[in-house]
């Protein structure tokens, strides 16, 4: 069989790979002129870094062996990783249960309170139990108000934004507790991050490559603009540059790997059901300011900013994890943000971005001066972490599209965890499995 497959990021190049490893064909094709979607790539001090910061827990057990069986098990690197809170223009450290103890703007009450709530999410498999609450409501019952005020509250709102954080179900925060403590070890142990140290562009290429040498294609700056429908059934694909010529294509089957706004668009003929499901969840878009300085802002990778009066919600200087040797020297920042579209910081230039968030610098690190950016780079992502409400396990479109032969993998259909290259893995191998059941014979 041949099938089209639209999108050449985590899912739609996983699922052209699992293909291939049964016999099969694959053509993907991607807007984009590079591979990887939101995990893609650029050049910065001679080294492919992520437009957005990217590591892997120790669960991420489908994109670790992905990386291992295309060959480049040997780039895999763990790492002990420095989390931090910063709160009132104060850094804390906030990996260990020391830190916690350490942790003084809550009580000691509040500490232990915190900690039991977070050992009890991290013991509780059933997730489904906690669907009908959102995080909002369940953080301010079980962990209490000076819990969620410090803690918790900020980096909700922080995430999902002022319109949104009231929404989110339970199961978002109880996948974050699970998959940040499944990284950790036992006890007093630092948690461990994972990163691919040719970055996730290199795994991204090499996966291509391994799907070429299964006679699969992969043509970038190819847009898809229509999946062709004939009696219910999909059965091609009309693809092509922005303003250039439509050629078409013929397929067995089309999987496709867009954000659930994009599919309508491509399938005007879906029924109102699915589209419903499909317009069911709406994503926040991610805003990042990457910083190269001449030296470090602080000494920890990953500083969740619990101050609200601080326009970003996250700093993640990339070269805590991964050294500066590895950029030509370059320490390298994330200044990160989640924000609806519509939000006055979404819609500033890059310039007005970094003149607005510059000054909130001093409050990180006093010492800080405008000097030490040696460049800067600027990226959105307009489907960057879709916001998941109540009982969506009964919300979720199906892989299975009611067009025929035509597969839906994408960020939205990840439940219970939130997104991630893991899961896009896990679920472009899936779909794929799902498509050759339906279609043993092609
Ligand atoms: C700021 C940020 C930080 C993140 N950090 C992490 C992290 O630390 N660890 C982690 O594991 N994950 C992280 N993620 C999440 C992870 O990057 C995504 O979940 C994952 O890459 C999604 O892969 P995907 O293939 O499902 O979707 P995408 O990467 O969105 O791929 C879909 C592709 O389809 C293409 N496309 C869309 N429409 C068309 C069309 N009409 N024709 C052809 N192509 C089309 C797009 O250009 C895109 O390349 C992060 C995401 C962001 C935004």
């Amino acid at each position: 069989m041949n099938i089209g497959i639209i999108g050449a990021g985590a899912a739609g190049l996983a699922a052209a790979y699992e293909l291939g490893k049964h016999g099969h064909t694959a053509v993907v094709y991607e807007t984009a002129p590079f591979l990887g979607g939101q995990a893609s790539t650029f050049d910065v001090g001679g080294a492919p870094l992520e437009r957005g910061y990217h590591h892997l827990f120790t669960s991420d057990t489908d994109i670790v062996d992905l990386i291992h069986e295309i060959g480049l098990g040997h780039q895999m690197k763990w790492i002990e990783s420095t989390v931090g809170i910063l709160h009132k223009s104060k850094i804390y450290n906030f990996v260990t249960p020391l830190d916690l103890l350490r942790f003084s703007p809550l009580s000691i009450i509040d500490r232990f309170r915190l900690g039991l709530v977070t050992l009890l999410l991290q013991r509780n498999n059933d997730w489904r139990k906690l669907e009908s609450q959102t995080a909002d409501a369940w953080i301010r019952k079980n962990a209490g108000k000076r819990v969620y005020d410090v803690v918790w509250g900020p980096l909700l709102r922080g995430k999902f934004g002022e319109e949104h954080y009231k929404e989110v179900g339970m199961p978002w925060f109880w996948g974050k507790i699970h998959t940040r403590f499944a990284s950790r070890g036992k006890g007093l142990a630092k948690e461990l991050l994972g990163y691919p140290i040719g970055s996730f562009g290199e795994v991204f290429d090499v996966l291509a490559e391994r799907v070429a040498e299964q006679g699969s294609e992969v043509h970038l700056s190819t847009g898809v603009k229509q999946v062709i429908v004939q009696n219910n059934r999909a059965v091609g694909l009309e693809t092509g540059p922005r303003d250039g010529p439509t050629p078409t294509q013929e397929f067995d089957a089309i999987i496709a790997t867009t954000p659930s706004f994009i599919f309508p668009k491509l399938v005007p003929s879906l029924p109102d059901d699915y589209l419903a499901k499909l317009n069911g969840v709406t994503y926040m878009a991610a805003v990042l300011l990457i910083l190269e300085l001449d030296r470090p802002l602080t000494d920890i990778y990953w500083l969740n900013v619990a101050d609200r009066s601080i326009p970003f919600v996250g700093v993640i200087e990339h070269t805590n994890l991964i050294p500066p040797e590895h950029y030509g020297g370059k320490h390298i920042v994330y200044l990160t943000n989640y924000l609806s579209e519509n939000h006055p910081l979404y819609k500033m230039s890059h310039e007005e971005l970094q003149a607005e968030y510059i000054p909130h610098l001093k409050k990180i690190n006093p010492d800080f001066d405008e000097s030490w950016i040696q460049n800067s780079h600027y990226h959105r992502v307009g489907a960057a972490q879709p916001i998941i409400g109540t009982n969506y396990s009964q919300r979720i479109p199906d892989h299975r599209t009611p067009i025929e032969r035509l597969y839906l993998a994408n960020t939205t259909q990840i439940y219970p965890e939130d997104r991630g290259t893991n899961y896009s893995v896990r679920m472009g191998k899936h779909v794929a499995r799902l498509l050759l059941e339906d279609l043993p014979d092609g």
